[in-house]
């Protein structure tokens, strides 16, 4: 396994790979890495000749009152990960070597505006830069991303197409701890009374699947996820919502395939989860 410290290395790499032909799938993660980022790293190991892993703690998408500073951070373990998974390079910059004095920025509008952008101004803007950077540095043949962050997954394949990235953009399932709560970087934060209280999130989305239908009201789903979330008292709902999967607008009613995101506070912890579907009846 390589390890690309900075942009020249990457590419140089990478260009390596391209010339022998061998297929590249990138993994973009900000470390801390657990199964999810696992999951990512193995669907890119079937799938091509080669697989970099991004390692990179993108401060662009950190607003200034959020956790850039404190975001938790091990590149040993990470190695060790990435090692185990069969990754071929890890790309770990540093910020200065990524940005210097950049003042280009990818910007995608309505699509991330809403919820998590709407919650976190200039987080999708930071991603589509860093994302758009990696794509170019790299150049790889499929990108992997996780479906936990599904607004993220839809404004990266949009921007894709937008801009005619030739790369293909792949989603994988999102990965849950044993009591059902999404694996995170962030969970870390979480004290012993907060991780117990954390699964709510995966409650309520189960109590959401047992009752969706085709044809009930956007609101009904939401009220009604949002009492399962309120009976847990460490809990705060930032926001359920149902969107269409594809624009991320709200839907009225509950028709064709919709994604029901929601963003939860736990303690001082913002924790996202979500799940989509296409209702049959
Ligand atoms: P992050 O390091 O949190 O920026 O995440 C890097 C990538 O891993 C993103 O595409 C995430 O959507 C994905 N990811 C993070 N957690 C999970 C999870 N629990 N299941 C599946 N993918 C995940």
């Amino acid at each position: 396994m390589e390890i690309a410290r900075t942009v020249e290395e990457a590419r140089r790499i990478a260009r390596d790979w391209k010339k022998q032909g061998l297929e590249i799938g990138l993994v973009p993660t900000m470390g801390y890495l657990h199964e999810g980022h696992g999951s990512l790293m193995a669907a890119a190991r079937k799938e091509n000749a080669r697989v970099a892993a991004s390692i990179f703690v993108n401060p662009t998408q950190f607003g200034p009152n959020e956790d850039l500073a404190r975001y938790p951070r091990d590149f040993e373990r990470d190695r060790a990960l990435c090692e185990k998974m069969g990754v071929d390079m890890i790309f770990h910059p540093e910020p200065e070597d990524m940005y210097r004095s950049a003042q280009a920025f990818v910007d995608i509008g309505l699509l991330a505006d809403t919820l998590d952008g709407a919650a976190r101004p200039g987080h999708f803007r930071g991603v589509c830069t860093v994302v758009s950077k990696l794509f170019n540095i790299i150049q790889p043949d499929r990108a992997y991303f996780g479906e936990k962050d599904a607004q993220q997954l839809a404004i990266i394949r949009k921007m894709a197409f937008d801009l005619n990235f030739d790369v293909q953009v792949v989603g994988c399932p999102i990965v849950r701890e044993a009591d059902g709560l999404a694996k995170s970087s962030r969970n870390t934060y979480l004290n012993a009374a907060e991780r117990a209280a954390a699964p709510v999130l995966y409650r309520a989305i189960e109590h959401g699947k047992s009752i969706i239908k085709k044809g009930m009201p956007a609101q009904t789903l939401i009220s009604e996820m949002e009492k399962v979330l309120a009976a847990e008292p460490l809990a705060k709902t930032e926001y359920v919502a149902v969107v269409d999967a594809m624009t991320m607008q709200p839907v009225d009613v509950i028709d064709g395939a919709v994604l029901i995101p929601m963003a939860v506070r736990v303690g001082g912890t913002r924790l996202i989860d979500n799940f989509s579907l296409t209702p049959e009846r």
